[in-house]
């Protein structure tokens, strides 16, 4: 369950935020999820609910942004952005493996009481 350890690592991260802060409780986590860090964001959601048990964290709300990868055609130059491995471009049709970005898993922010 590749999921569930990042989630708890998410979970961990935010506690240890929100005690440095003085906080007894975490309301929400903002997530900055890249479209080609290979996490599934559903399972992660999944996850993130029972992470959560008995933590400063339990109840909080996961608010999830994916963020797309950004891909430069070889062959025609258009640039756009993907959400998943080797896209097709949507200009020419080629397929894209110049890709930037994208794999980023980051707490952005914590919402504490
Ligand atoms: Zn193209």
């Amino acid at each position: 369950m590749h999921e569930m350890s990042i989630a708890v690592n998410i979970v961990a991260i935010a506690e240890d935020t929100a005690r440095r802060a003085g906080a007894k409780k975490i309301n929400a986590i903002s997530l900055d999820l890249g479209a080609l860090s290979g996490v599934v964001k559903d399972a992660l959601e999944f996850c993130f609910e029972s992470a959560c048990k008995n933590t400063m964290a339990e109840g909080a709300a996961l608010e999830l942004r994916v963020i797309p990868a950004r891909a430069v055609c070889e062959s025609c130059g258009h640039r756009f952005e993907a959400e998943q491995m080797a896209p097709l471009c949507p200009n020419c049709g080629e397929l894209v493996f110049q890709l930037n970005g994208g794999t980023e898993l980051k707490v952005k922010s914590i919402n504490v009481d």
